[in-house]
């Protein structure tokens, strides 16, 4: 991690508590978004993956405790309070025995949230992250017939030398074919959801591909409304991991924190139902509750979620090792007047 100019170091505290007072004035009666861990199992073992750090146990998420999930987002989903929710988070979510019925419960319980995926510019609704190593027949058709709004499917480079050096565990030829099995079977009975994106992760050894990548699924996306590949940044998980090699060398220093937002919009709640800090927090390691025991709301107004939200508003990170480290709540001048100008 760059070390940050000493200016930058007084007068973060400063803009963070402009930032905060202006951004997240109100905070929201309950989470915008949800990250729920259908299962922790994985059956892969990525590079750029934190997971091989995660202590706490792995486990599939329990049916009672996703109803119970369920009953409490539905509340709001009435009021139309909620853009998102995932059913993945540190786990490969095919290996839940029940996903489908995962999947067709939350569509029943949350209409709202479904009509919500519409909103094609970012990822809205009820979404899926899979790394397709499991995906047969019958599981792709399930969702594809499911309510779920987006589907991501994680094929990293065109090459099988390339996936390797990312995904341990996969084998390239088989996850291409499950995936252009989905295609073909999306493409039989074209329908306007769910969003399909064929996600590659940008690194030095996919990066002379991605032009590959494309070529490569262009035929297979034909005909499939709101088919794509979408190439994700490489991250750090918030310095949780270090993998030179894959990382492209990044020479900017960092100037500003501004809050992430994380803490004000977003819930991940783990298979056990361990609350985590963010989608960064492997281990779910903040003591903010566990929602087996106490309700989503409760966890979200409560003592140790509200202090933390009151030191990132006050720029105060020091003793938030992951916060600490992490680039989401980074932004560097350039990029901002370079967003602006996009606008
Ligand atoms: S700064 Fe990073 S680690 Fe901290 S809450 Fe935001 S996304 Fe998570």
């Amino acid at each position: 991690m760059t070390e940050q100019a000493a200016w930058a170091r007084l007068t973060n505290p400063l803009v963070a508590r402009a930032y905060h007072s202006a951004r997240y004035r109100k905070l929201r009666d309950f989470p915008r978004s949800l990250v729920i861990e259908s299962t922790s199992r994985c059956n892969l073992r990525c590079r750029m993956c934190p997971r091989g750090s995660m202590t706490r146990r792995t486990q599939d998420m329990p049916r009672a405790l996703f109803d119970s999930l369920l009953d409490q987002i539905a509340e709001h989903d009435r009021r139309d309070m909620v853009d998102f929710v995932a059913l993945h988070w540190f786990g490969e979510p095919l290996l839940h025995p029940d996903l489908l019925g995962f999947l067709e419960r939350a569509g029943r319980r949350l209409p709202n949230l479904r009509r919500r995926g519409h909103l094609r510019s970012a990822v809205r609704g009820l979404c899926l992250s899979t790394n397709a190593t499991l995906l047969s027949a019958e599981l792709a058709q399930g969702l594809l017939d499911s309510p779920l709004t987006w589907l991501g499917l994680s094929v990293d480079g065109s090459s099988p030398e390339t996936y390797a050096t990312m995904r341990e565990g996969g084998v390239f030829e088989q996850v291409a074919a499950n995936v252009e099995r989905l295609l073909a079977l999306g493409r039989r009975h074209p329908r306007e959801f769910p969003t399909i994106a064929i996600q590659v992760i940008v690194t030095r050894t996919t990066r002379p591909e991605l032009g590959a990548c494309l070529r490569r699924w262009e035929k297979h996306l034909a005909g499939i409304p709101h088919a794509r590949v979408e190439l994700k940044p490489y991250t750090d998980w918030a310095g949780q991991v270090c993998e030179p090699e894959l990382e492209a060398p990044n020479r900017r220093r960092q100037f500003l924190y501004l809050n992430c937002g994380y803490l004000w919009d977003t819930m991940a709640v783990g298979a056990g139902g361990e609350v985590g800090l963010c989608c960064y927090d492997v281990n779910a390691s903040h003591g903010l509750g566990n929602a087996g025991q106490t309700p989503l709301q409760e966890i979200w107004h409560g003592e140790p979620l509200t202090a933390l939200r009151h030191r990132h508003a006050r720029g105060e990170l020091k003793e938030l090792p992951l916060c600490r480290n992490c680039r989401m709540g980074r932004k560097y001048p350039l990029d901002y007047l370079w967003r602006r100008r996009r606008r």
